[in-house]
């Protein structure tokens, strides 16, 4: 319903996503604000507090909101921080990590997506974040270091350049493994790695993902 207000159904699933494990206040405060039925096609709006992945165009998805929350989780983000996410999409997982930290930088390599997500994130209030155009497999070196990186498409390994644009002290959450199938992992900047189940993401394309000379932007699965 147009104009409706969908808090009572975002309270419902913050509560779900507590009950399945969620536990950092900041997320589920974050998931509490952020209307989520605006990231995705007007016709899923009635879908958008179901817990699973939706279309958003280009062939990509917005991710499940239970991903989003543990993935933002794993980031230990802090209001201090600056972010930089690979793959806005719809620019949902960007909203919620500018509800939490100070300056979020996200890279679409579909212009389309971008734009989009740029005009909604603004149109909300969240002038803490900048969506930029590109390509940003091996990271976006114009805006390192980042105290925190989040990887959104399916990775076939953390690129050296992307890891090298890590701040002291910082961590990286991607998922990480075949097109089919990844494991979210946490690499933090001494290099140990911690791994956290499975997930599936579209890919990450481009110079450090798969298919870096083009192919079909077939989809590996949606988180
Ligand atoms: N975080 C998004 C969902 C991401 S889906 C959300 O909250 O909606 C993965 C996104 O990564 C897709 O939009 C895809 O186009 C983008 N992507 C894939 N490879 C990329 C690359 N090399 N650089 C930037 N974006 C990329």
């Amino acid at each position: 319903m147009a104009g409706s207000d969908r808090r009572v159904e975002r309270e419902a699933l913050v509560g779900s996503l507590e009950r399945n494990g969620i536990r950092d206040r900041a997320v589920l405060d974050a998931m509490a604000w952020v209307p989520r039925e605006r990231f995705v096609p007007e016709d899923l709006a009635a879908d958008a507090y179901v817990d699973r992945a939706l279309p958003i165009g280009e062939g990509q998805t917005v991710s499940q909101p239970w991903v989003v929350a543990r993935m933002t989780e794993l980031l230990e983000a802090r209001p201090d921080h600056r972010v930089l996410e690979v793959g806005t999409g719809s620019g949902y997982q960007a909203a919620v990590l500018a509800r939490i930290v100070r300056d979020v930088v996200s890279v679409e390599r579909h212009a389309p997506l971008a734009e989009r997500a740029s005009a909604l994130l603004r149109e909300l209030g969240l002038d803490n974040v900048r969506v930029v155009t590109g390509d940003a497999s091996a990271g976006h070196a114009a805006a390192a270091p980042y105290d925190r990186i989040i990887v959104t498409a399916a990775s076939p390994g953390i690129h050296g350049d992307l890891a090298a644009q890590l701040a002291p002290g910082g961590r990286i959450v991607a998922p990480v493994g075949t097109e089919r199938m990844q494991e979210l992992v946490v690499r933090h900047s001494d290099g140990r790695e911690e791994h956290h189940g499975g997930v599936m993401f579209v890919p990450l394309l481009g110079r450090a993902g798969f298919r870096p000379n083009g192919g079909s932007e077939r989809k590996g699965g949606a988180a």
